[in-house]
């Protein structure tokens, strides 16, 4: 993917300027005390790319607060959301730490620690209500931001908008947050809704699946406020249904993400096909694909590998209902954006 869930904005060290500066707490006391309940002798370390930088440096503190008998791995696997937990790792390991996700899946035994910005978000709040009209609004925000959650709503409210939250589903840990591939929590009456974190990963996600919404971005990282548009994103998904609509041969994914399994409908497609293949997948990429030599492919793991990464492909990506569009059993008109809601 070429975006992380909820660590787009984390640009120091690149060269790149941040407007405000972040530092996580990685709550390693808490880390040290799993090991001293569960006598553990290894520990494994998992860790979104933005922040995978600091992953030495974590590792080497939290030595210094656990007896030289422990062993500490890092994963070296790439890591997008909670969806993808290094399972190899895990296994192997008798306390696994993720950092920056909240808990998604069964995952009996992980201590998740969430890293929570720092950021003050009430100043770009304060120039992004300017864009908002007044009366009802629905309000998101990352796991990132979720610390700042209540203050969010009440900042509104002391401004007299009528603030329309909900907890999305099972895969969603709070109330008003969103994922790259799960909006539900958006799914309120207002017509507008405010999203409050950085980059434009999530909002993007947001403004492909409610349309009929305007969707307002206050970046406190960035120190930006807009509005959200689908319209590339939009003009892309046609673009790659009509590249795919003369394709004769298929390959359906089945991503093995723990996370990211909807191998129901990847079996279905299937067997609805006879010029179709089945391919089991980790990680989703266009030399993973290039040697099948098939004429188009359907994503049923990770939908944002589609949306953000499929024009990189060298044959049309498509999400399952994109297929559905391509063969002719749906109309164009109907097109969605492909989420997670209510799958695994
Ligand atoms: S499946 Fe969802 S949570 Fe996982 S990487 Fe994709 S967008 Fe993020």
């Amino acid at each position: 993917m070429t975006d992380t869930d909820g660590w787009e904005g984390d640009l120091r060290d690149t060269g790149l300027a941040l407007k405000h500066d972040r530092e996580w707490d990685y709550e390693l006391e808490r880390v040290a005390e799993a090991v001293t309940e569960q006598a553990a002798e290894t520990v494994g370390l998992q860790f979104p790319e933005g922040i995978k930088r600091r992953a030495p440096n974590v590792a080497s503190d939290l030595e210094a607060h656990l007896p030289d008998r422990v062993q500490i791995y890092i994963s070296g696997e790439a890591n997008f959301g909670a969806c993808d937990l290094d399972m190899d790792l895990m296994r192997r390991t008798d306390v696994f730490v993720h950092f920056g996700h909240s808990p998604m899946v069964e995952s009996e035994g992980v201590v998740y620690v969430p890293l929570f910005s720092n950021v003050d978000v009430e100043p770009i709040m304060a120039e992004a209500i300017e864009h908002l009209e007044p009366g009802e609004v629905g309000l998101v925000t990352t796991a990132q931001h979720m610390n700042k959650f209540d203050a969010m709503q009440a900042f509104l409210e002391d401004r007299g908008f009528t603030v329309q939250t909900r907890r999305g589903d099972e895969r969603l840990t709070h109330e008003g947050q969103v994922l790259g591939c799960n909006y539900a929590s958006a799914k309120v009456p207002a017509e507008q809704v405010l999203y409050v974190g950085g980059g434009g990963f999530h909002p993007s996600g947001l403004a492909m699946d409610n349309p009929e919404k305007d969707v307002i971005i206050a970046d406190p990282v960035n120190n930006v406020v807009k509005p959200a548009s689908a319209e590339k994103f939009v003009k892309q998904r046609y673009a790659a249904i009509h590249q795919a609509m003369d394709a004769e041969t298929w390959g359906i994914i089945a991503g093995t993400k723990i996370g990211q399994r909807r191998h129901g409908i990847a079996e279905q497609l299937a067997a609805e096909n006879e010029n179709a293949s089945l391919i089991t997948l980790d990680e989703i990429t266009p030399s993973h694909l290039k040697n099948f030599g098939l004429d188009a492919y359907v994503n049923t793991a990770c939908p944002r590998i589609t949306t953000d990464d499929g024009p990189q492909f060298d044959q049309p990506l498509l999400t399952p209902q994109e297929y559905r569009i391509a063969i002719g059993e749906e109309p164009m008109d109907a097109l969605e954006f492909d989420t997670f809601e209510g799958t695994w």
